[in-house]
């Protein structure tokens, strides 16, 4: 079977400024002197500070993503930022259908996919979050719901598309609660999801995609995470805002 290469990502989502978003990313590169090659790690700061923080990572190593991307190119499209503008500001991803978006702003399942495939046309990595709320787990709808955010989420990508696309399951009750899924509850839902993939694609795919773990991943509970056989990885909120703790999380054992 491939191995997949897990990838650390840190979402800063709206919080640090210029000054602390460069100090906080040195402090990161800096914890990133373990000489590992089965990991990568990914910042994603505002868009107002991407630019500086790429700058300030060059040479280190460490991707950088944006929060969002539009569909779009240029244009009437207030608020947004497109693909190129994500490139130009030396990131090479971006996070699409963050929970916070789909719940906050009212992103749909339709607005996600218009969002996955510009990403994608434009050369980005998309890191295509999903997530069940408390009340659908409760309702026992979590697969279904899941499943539905796969398939309208990635409608169009195609499978040599696939090899720019990670999906990140995290369950809206553990964003930002303090609340992690247990390491039984994360790995039923990623082999789920890697099963998922087959059956919309191939094996292949389904053995290549990285699908990372997100919701109050923090460095006690990351190595148990992490040791599960379908987790590649984690999108983390809180924990990622300061370099200890996410330099725990990047060198989880
Ligand atoms: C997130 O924002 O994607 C997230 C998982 O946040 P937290 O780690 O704070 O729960």
């Amino acid at each position: 079977m491939t191995k997949r290469k897990a990838l650390m990502a840190g979402n800063w989502k709206m919080n640090m400024n210029a000054v602390e978003g460069c100090r906080l990313a040195a402090d990161v590169a800096a914890q990133c002197n373990k000489g590992y090659d089965d990991r990568e790690v990914l910042l994603a700061p505002p868009f107002t500070i991407l630019s500086e923080v790429s700058h300030a990572l060059e040479g280190k190593g460490i991707l950088t993503a944006s929060q969002n991307v539009c569909w779009e190119e240029n244009g009437a499209f207030t608020g947004e930022i497109a693909p190129n503008m994500v490139k130009d500001a030396g990131g090479s991803a971006a996070i699409v259908g963050h929970s916070e978006r789909r719940h906050i702003f009212g992103e749909s399942n339709e607005m996600i996919n218009k969002r996955v495939k510009g990403g994608l046309a434009g050369g980005l990595m998309i890191i295509l979050c999903i997530g069940e709320t408390l009340e659908e787990r409760e309702a026992d709808r979590t697969f279904t719901v899941l499943e539905e955010q796969v398939r309208k989420g990635l409608d169009g990508v195609d499978t040599g598309q696939m090899e720019k696309i990670v999906i990140a399951y995290e369950p809206v009750w553990a964003i930002g609660t303090g609340k992690t899924a247990s390491k039984e509850q994360a790995q039923e839902v990623h082999a789920f999801l890697r099963g998922l993939l087959d059956r919309i694609y191939e094996k292949d795919v389904a053995d290549t995609t990285r699908i990372l773990y997100g919701g109050s991943v923090k460095p006690a509970n990351v190595n148990e995470l992490m040791a599960q056989p379908d987790i590649d990885g984690a999108l983390v909120g809180g924990a990622a805002l300061k370099a200890d703790s996410f330099g725990s999380i990047i060198n989880f054992q």
